[in-house]
């Protein structure tokens, strides 16, 4: 058959997993915790199942969820989403994601995506017949120049694709990046598709700021979430996703037909565990001391390292140290010293090499140190 998707293979984070297990590496490269879920949470999905909450949800997701979610942006940002029109769960934000850029893209609209990028965004918006239109950003870049971001707009771009905090560079953007953002999308009428798993993983006294934040922003937005980065869950696969009425109506159009609803007694036991915030505010603090372990264990070398801003993910630039092509080395570093990671020319549409790796950091402080020590072994 004619593929639809012809320049896409398996994704890197499958690839550099399946050579981490082959060659018994340390897997500092997929982004998952290595450590298990609260107790608690389970016991909650324990109990969801034991009363019976075990078929359909609603297509929306399951009320309780949707209100819990709706409190927590409401008190984070004084944006309201009504649980019954603009809030829907979905099996996680990959979900979410390609729902929202199918939702808005018909064929031959453009979509502003910047590079390096989440690796679902430009095949999803290719599937739609779209046409990704890319800002491309070294992956050690200090401040996005919104007049380049303007320069390419044309009267066929239809939406743009934000990510803060950002995979795989860790930045996180500003309340003045957002700013620019709203003028830019209003005045040439965008939708915005903003991905914030790592919303709540975020560093040295930063704030998150939510496109759902600012009101002129939040109306033309699809604001894409997901609880596997937030609650160490990243196989239960929940999402969802924030827009206002209209938006959502149609969202739910496209989500209904792709899975229609949710796994419904994890559905009803977040609800119950999002009720305690310091569930999720904890989690900043958490991973900052292991970013800090990280970085502090392998910055000795002459590694250059601009600490990350927020996610789990810790790049490292070794161009001073080795021309090496990035591919290769993380192939090297794997297979001869025992320790994967990924190489940020993946996340380029045209393989731009900068000499950086992305180092999960979601994993014990002991994996972190015997992966430091093994890094060092080749860089
Ligand atoms: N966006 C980004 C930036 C991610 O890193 C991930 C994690 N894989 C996702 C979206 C997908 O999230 P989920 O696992 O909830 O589908
Ligand atoms: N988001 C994860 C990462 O960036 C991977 C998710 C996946 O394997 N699709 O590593």
């Amino acid at each position: 058959i004619k593929s639809k998707l012809p320049k896409v293979g398996t994704t890197i984070f499958t690839t550099m997993s399946r050579l981490a297990e082959d060659h018994k590496a340390i897997n500092l490269a997929q982004g998952f915790p290595e450590f298990d879920c609260s107790p608690d949470l389970q016991k909650l999905v324990d109990k969801y199942t034991r009363l019976g909450k075990n078929q359909y949800a609603p297509m929306a997701g399951v009320l309780p969820l949707r209100e819990a979610i709706s409190e927590k942006v409401f008190n984070a940002t004084a944006t309201e989403y009504h649980p019954e029109t603009e809030i829907t769960i979905t099996s996680g934000a990959t979900e979410a994601l390609y729902v929202a850029i199918s939702t808005v893209v018909h064929p031959g609209d453009e979509v502003i995506v910047f590079e390096p990028a989440y690796d679902s965004y430009v095949p999803a918006i290719a599937l739609n017949g779209g046409v990704p239109v890319f800002v491309t950003l070294d992956p050690q870049y200090d401040k996005i120049d919104w007049e380049i971001v303007a320069s390419r707009i044309s009267e066929k771009t239809r939406a743009i694709v934000i990510n803060t905090p950002h995979n795989p560079t860790g930045k996180v953007w500003t309340l003045e990046d957002l700013q620019n953002l709203t003028a830019l999308a209003a005045g040439h009428d965008l939708i915005v598709i903003s991905d914030e798993v790592y919303e709540h993983i975020i560093f040295d006294g930063r704030v998150h700021v939510s496109a759902s934040s600012l009101p002129a922003l939040a109306e033309r937005t699809f604001v894409c979430g997901s609880f596997g980065k937030t609650f160490h869950t990243t196989g239960w696969k929940v999402g969802y996703c924030l827009a206002p009425k209209d938006l959502t109506a149609e969202f739910r159009k496209i989500h209904q037909y792709l899975v229609f609803s949710v796994v419904t007694p994890f559905q009803f036991a977040l609800a119950e565990y999002l009720n305690e915030p310091e569930h999720y505010l904890k989690l900043s603090a958490f991973y900052e001391t292991k970013r800090n372990l990280f970085v502090d264990a392998i910055k000795d070398v002459g590694l250059v390292i601009k600490a990350s801003e927020g996610s789990f993910f810790q790049n490292v630039f070794y161009g001073n140290l080795s021309n090496e092509n990035d591919f290769t080395l993380a192939k090297r570093l794997t297979i001869e010293a025992g320790v994967a990671s990924i190489p940020v020319s993946s996340f380029y549409d045209k393989v731009v090499d900068y000499n950086v790796l992305r180092f999960c950091f979601a994993k014990n402080d002991d994996t972190l140190l015997r992966g430091a020590e093994l890094i060092h072994k080749i860089i």
